[in-house]
């Protein structure tokens, strides 16, 4: 991959070609580097459940008369639950932006914002500001998805209060979501997208997420179109969502 077009002097359609070439190759290549490290990333994340649950498993086949057995077994069966999540994530993962149009809907967004707000009882308070009627082209599943998945962060990192709002941006849907908790500093703001990255709070540790959860919701904003980001905030941290609003339909 790493051969590149000579590049000939002048600004003529040829040179202009060559670049093309080249720049195509590039970004080639930083994809391919990129799909390398994600997969070297997960063999990671997967092998330390898969040794801890070995290493429980051999504990307890050499202890069968052990009654410390049960802590032995409960500490496997939480490996195989964190092997299973990483494993869900890892395919949903796969399959976003697989479906087609075929899989789209007509999706009232405030709606469904204001279905998955109900649906918790967050140890927190939650304050919308929603307008009406926000209309999105979309595949339902993974829009509740990448809302549970930044509402869960929310929730995880808030000290006291969550703020959602959205509304009618430059023709676009523009939700926000914010939290005041520690917030993200500026040089991590495009890495926490990255896919099983943790910044090192006391909170991640806890977490006991996949490092996942904001790699599968930026996909899915950019599979519908749209784009995902953490913005400045005058305190914790903000994420800021922008899909393509549907036409009206008269
Ligand atoms: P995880 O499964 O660790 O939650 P995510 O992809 O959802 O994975 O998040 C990646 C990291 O981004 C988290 O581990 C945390 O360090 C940081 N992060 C995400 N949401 C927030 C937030 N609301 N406030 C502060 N840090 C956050």
């Amino acid at each position: 991959l790493s051969r590149r077009v000579p590049q000939p002097a002048g600004e003529d359609e040829i040179a202009e070609l060559a670049r093309t070439a080249n720049d195509t190759l590039d970004r080639l290549e930083y994809s391919v580097s990129r799909q390398r490290q994600f997969a070297s990333d997960a063999s990671h994340e997967l092998r330390t459940p898969i040794a801890g649950l070995r290493a429980n498993l051999e504990d307890a086949s050499m202890h069968p008369d052990d009654t410390d057995l049960q802590a032995v077994v409960h500490a496997a069966l939480r490996d195989t639950v964190r092997l299973e999540s990483i494993i869900t994530d890892l395919l949903l993962l796969a399959r976003i932006g697989t479906g087609g149009a075929a899989a789209q809907e007509r999706i009232d967004f405030t709606d469904l914002v204001r279905t998955e707000v109900g649906r918790r009882t967050p140890p927190v308070a939650i304050r919308t500001l929603l307008q009406d009627r926000l209309t999105v082209r979309g595949v339902r599943m993974q829009l509740v998805r990448l809302l549970h998945n930044l509402l869960d962060n929310a929730e995880r990192y808030a000290e006291s209060v969550i703020e959602i709002a959205a509304g009618r941006v430059d023709g676009h849907l523009l939700l926000t979501i914010t939290d005041d908790g520690v917030g993200i500093p500026e040089p991590d703001r495009e890495r926490v997208f990255e896919r099983f990255t943790r910044l090192d709070t006391a909170r991640s540790r806890a977490s006991g997420g996949t490092g996942l959860g904001l790699a599968i919701a930026r996909d899915i904003a950019n599979a519908h179109g749209g784009s995902l980001h953490v913005e400045d905030s005058p305190y914790g941290a903000r994420f800021a969502l922008r899909l393509p609003l549907a036409p009206d339909i008269l």
